[in-house]
């Protein structure tokens, strides 16, 4: 670790280790420490730290061109798009760079949604404990105050309702300025929050009947994470829109605004648009990404795995009192414990164990979707000896 005064914005509380090497689910720090990754880059490297096929598109792409702009056509960007629409049903894609500018483009979306409809103020429900960027109306879209903090005035308007509860959105489904619902279609930043069986397809019927694009930001359960392409398609649910980022790119950032039906045909030339977005390189390593989770059976290993994974945890936790519940789809997956936990991620570090903990008390992990079950089990056994070491010394901490 650097001990120089840092010349950085002081944007992210930083845990005090740095890594410089990883492969596959492992990764090595500054001192060579060896730890397994259950977290990828939160949600992001899928396919584990220098996948080869990753590494060889990486390469190969590099040699040859890496950016012409959006003035030309891109052959590479056609190809992603075809192949993004291939797997999911979709019609027709717009690139960027991140999550949060695949969402900027479905919020544009609603708003030529609403001009073509006539609705001079137009609102767009999202939920209660949502995420959905940090740009100014992606992080005004996100039902959360801390996400809010210190960026007001916010980008108007967004109706918060609680997430999970059909009856609240039937409840407002009289305002006519009504053109949109983003959702998510499991909460990741909330806290690995999975809604009942059914949520998005009546959310998908509440849409059509009040002509209202049903928008899923998939940003973090897209892309292989949850067993399926993406989770509303796995689910029979074809959503006018959805936006993918993260794992799309196994680390090159990348980000896709998918659209069917009258939601493909709204942005027209002057519209929209992103000097970086979908240029030869990223959508080379992104095709690769995509070509290689078929080839490999990844959505479907993410399910299997997943499922080991949840069934070690609660092996291993169900008896503790502190452990509320084990949740999640694939591999995205959570531990709810009664009390707030963030020194956990510190536990689990000197476990040689890397996961997160979001909404204060679920310890959320996110490994690779390509792992084996000795590696499953690996994960298993550290995160549970890390929640119960934990455990054991906060109730010894309360009794002494
Ligand atoms: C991470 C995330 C975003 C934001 O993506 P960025 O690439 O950080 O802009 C938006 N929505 C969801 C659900 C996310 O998990």
């Amino acid at each position: 670790m650097s001990t120089k005064p840092s010349s950085l914005i002081n944007a992210y509380a930083r845990l005090p280790v740095s890594f410089d090497r990883g492969e596959g689910l492992k990764l090595w720090d500054d001192e060579g420490s060896e730890y397994i990754d259950a977290l990828g880059g939160i949600a992001v490297c899928a396919l584990g730290h220098s996948h080869p096929s990753v590494t060889h598109a990486i390469n190969e792409q590099a040699k040859t061109l890496l950016h012409t702009s959006n003035l030309f056509s891109i052959t590479h960007q056609d190809n992603l798009a075809s192949k993004l629409c291939e797997l999911t049903g979709m019609e027709a894609v717009f690139f960027g760079n991140s999550g949060a500018e695949a969402n900027e483009a479905a919020i544009k979306i609603s708003r030529l949604h609403a001009e073509a409809k006539k609705i001079a103020a137009p609102v767009v429900i999202t939920f209660n404990g949502s995420f959905h960027g940090r740009t100014m109306a992606t992080l005004s879209a996100s039902g959360n105050d801390k996400v809010h903090s210190g960026c007001h005035p916010l980008v108007s308007e967004f109706l918060y309702l609680p997430y999970n509860n059909i009856e609240a959105i039937e409840q407002v489904a009289d305002n006519p300025n009504i053109v949109a619902v983003l959702v998510e279609p499991i909460q990741g930043e909330g806290g690995i929050v999975v809604p009942d069986p059914g949520y998005l397809t009546a959310i998908r019927k509440l849409c059509d009947q009040h002509d209202w694009l049903m928008m899923c930001d998939e940003i973090q359960t897209g892309v292989s994470r949850t067993g399926s392409w993406y989770a509303s398609i796995g689910q029979g649910v074809m959503p006018d829109v959805i936006t993918s980022a993260k794992a799309l790119g196994n680390g090159i950032p990348i980000g896709a605004c998918l659209t069917r039906g009258q939601a493909a045909g709204l942005i027209q030339p002057g519209h929209h648009g992103s000097t970086f977005g979908g240029n030869p390189f990223a959508c080379r390593v992104a095709l690769a990404v995509l070509d290689t989770m078929e080839t490999e059976n990844i959505p479907a290993n993410a399910h299997a795995t997943g499922e080991q994974l949840k069934s070690r945890l609660l092996e291993a936790l169900h008896n503790r009192g502190q452990v509320k519940e084990i949740r999640g789809q694939g591999m995205m997956i959570g531990v709810e414990l009664d009390t707030d936990c963030s020194g956990l991620v510190n536990t689990g570090l000197k476990n040689k164990v890397i996961f997160n903990v979001t909404a204060g008390n679920v310890v959320r992990l996110l490994p690779p979707c390509n792992l084996n079950e000795n590696q499953v089990d690996d994960i298993a056994r550290r995160v549970s000896d890390s929640i119960i070491e934990h455990c054991e010394t906060s109730t010894a901490a309360a009794h002494s």
